[in-house]
């Protein structure tokens, strides 16, 4: 072990006594690990369901949208606890790395509108896109733009009235966006409507290739985008 990484080991311990890491999905302290074992046993994981395929891109999700995981996001979108980030990003780059390896060049996400962002004071989506790029090194593009700050998503009901709420509210710009494949990150993935005005933005403004990764998924797919 060189210096530097002995110093890098010391810096850890210390921030790891101050601040002790929680499994973000119970509370319980996890030591150095990100998860603790007994959510590594029984979270409502994906696994070889991880991907679907949908009408306008391959979507994957490490995580079923359901009991801790629903209540984990819920409290890292609304209510600011953030202290699940590495475990989240890690999760979502394990889960792109098995399923869409040398399928993307480059990372977006799905980002909420500049009123709703300075309300929050973060954009959970572009969090998790940072967090999930972290280990390999790379920086996430900022490429859509919402234009609209529409009713949210979750305070819509149907699918046809989610897809009707989000048409036309994002835009592109093609100097940044065309020829290149792009890995889109959002946090859940309900009925898909988002993901998919997205895509079609995206593809609009030239991308090569969409491919879609979101924390959770929910399950039911009779809510999901017609098609699947
Ligand atoms: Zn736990």
């Amino acid at each position: 072990m060189g210096l530097q990484d002995s110093l890098n080991a010391i810096e850890q311990d210390v921030t790891d006594f101050f601040f002790p890491r929680r499994c973000p999905f119970c509370g319980k302290l996890t030591g150095k690990a990100l998860l603790c074992p007994a959510c590594e046993k029984t979270l409502p994981f994906t696994g070889e369901q991880a991907v679907h395929h949908t009408t306008f891109a391959r979507c994957a999700a490490p995580l079923y949208y359901e009991d801790r995981v629903r209540r984990a996001v819920l409290r890292f979108k609304f209510h600011r606890k953030l202290g699940g980030l590495n475990c989240f990003g890690e999760m979502m780059a394990r889960c792109a790395a098995e399923w869409y390896a040398g399928a993307f060049d480059a990372v977006t996400w799905v980002p909420v509108s500049a009123k709703r962002r300075r309300k929050r004071g973060y954009d959970q989506s572009q969090l998790l896109a940072a967090s999930l790029c972290v280990d390999w090194h790379v920086t996430p593009v900022e490429t859509l733009r919402k234009t609209a700050d529409n009713p949210p998503q979750s305070a819509t009901g149907e699918s046809a009235a989610r897809r009707a709420n989000v048409a036309g509210v994002y835009e592109a710009d093609p100097s940044v966006v065309a020829g290149r494949r792009w890995l889109l990150v959002d946090d859940i993935f309900t009925t898909g409507a988002t993901m998919a005005e997205c895509v079609h933005t995206l593809r609009l403004a030239g991308a090569a290739d969409v491919v879609c990764l979101t924390l959770a998924v929910v399950r039911n797919r009779e809510n999901r985008f017609p098609g699947e």
